[in-house]
């Protein structure tokens, strides 16, 4: 394989290189390199690391968290604004591989390489991702390219106060291969003990990340204690989710139910967010 790396100054000069197809991105290289065993046609890769607004996690003036793409998922990990406002984020990043390679790994990276476990995290907490140009396009929508744009960072809305969390990732521990499952989930409890506003995140090995959208709505108005491990409208609920992957959609619905029937016994992972 022969590799060649362009060092763009500006987010316009990176995506404009980008629409040679003989391209790609590089920020950690932590998930790139995992192909270079085999050979492969030439690349040149467009390092994006030298990009000013790919840095930082800063707190935007219309209440978003800023998160830029190049910020390393050990950072992520650490981070105490994060752990109160993208708490599922934290989580995902504290299961992710080991310390050297989180120190090199970057959310955008993550995203980019389309198994990450990263990616549930960031639908349950309804990121935006910011694009070359400014725009901001949310990240359900954005994953549905075969190719995926230059990111420049994530925007992730606050949470709301009483918000419970749990992420779940279900992956085999031999070698190092993509989880076959992660699934993080938001939801509301309200006063009568009914769930709300639940957003279901899932991403895994052959699936793109998407929103358990059909599970969601069969969530909101459940009461939480009634649910377990073997709840059939659930189980019908995910599986119209996942139609083309049945064998995930039962191990999917299976993690829900548990969860979500011991969130009222008050679940330690699944405590409110803190405030920031
Ligand atoms: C030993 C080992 C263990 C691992 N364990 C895990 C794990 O448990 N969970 C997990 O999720 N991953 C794991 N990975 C995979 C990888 O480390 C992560 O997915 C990491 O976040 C990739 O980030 P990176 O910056 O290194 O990406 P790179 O390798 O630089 O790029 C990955 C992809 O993203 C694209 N890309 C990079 N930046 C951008 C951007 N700003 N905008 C658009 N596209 C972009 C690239 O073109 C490429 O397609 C592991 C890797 C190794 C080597």
């Amino acid at each position: 394989m022969s590799l060649s790396v362009l060092h763009p100054s500006t987010p316009a000069e990176a995506a404009a290189a980008h629409r040679d197809p003989a391209t790609a991105f590089i920020a950690g290289g932590t998930a790139l390199q995992l192909s270079w065993r085999s050979p492969a046609p030439a690349l040149t890769l467009i390092d994006v690391l030298a990009l000013e607004p790919v840095h930082g996690i800063a707190l935007q003036a219309d209440g978003s968290l800023r998160i830029g793409a190049a910020v390393s998922l050990e950072t992520l990990r650490t981070h105490a604004t994060v752990a109160a406002r993208a708490p599922l984020l934290a989580m995902a990043c504290d299961s992710l591989a080991a310390l050297a390679v989180r120190h090199l790994a970057t959310l955008g990276g993550n995203l980019g390489w389309r198994f990450g476990d990263t990616v549930a995290a960031l639908l349950a907490h309804r990121a935006e991702a910011e694009l070359a140009d400014g725009r901001r396009q949310a990240l359900s929508d954005l994953l549905a390219h075969d190719r995926l744009p230059l990111i420049l960072a994530l925007h992730l809305p606050p949470p709301h106060p009483e918000e419970h969390h749990f992420y779940e990732k279900v992956g085999h521990r031999a070698a190092f291969t993509p989880a076959r499952i992660a699934l993080a989930v938001a939801v509301c409890i309200g006063m009568d003990g009914r769930l709300q506003d639940t957003r279901i995140g899932l991403a895994g090995a052959g699936l793109s990340g998407r929103r358990l959208l059909h599970a969601e709505a069969w969530l909101n108005a459940c009461q939480a204690a009634r649910l377990g491990a073997a709840d059939r409208g659930l189980r019908a609920a995910v599986a119209a989710d996942l139609p083309a992957d049945p064998a995930s959609a039962r191990l999917a619905a299976r993690i829900l139910g548990g969860r979500f029937g011991r969130l009222q016994a008050g679940d330690a992972a699944s405590e409110p967010a803190t405030s920031p």
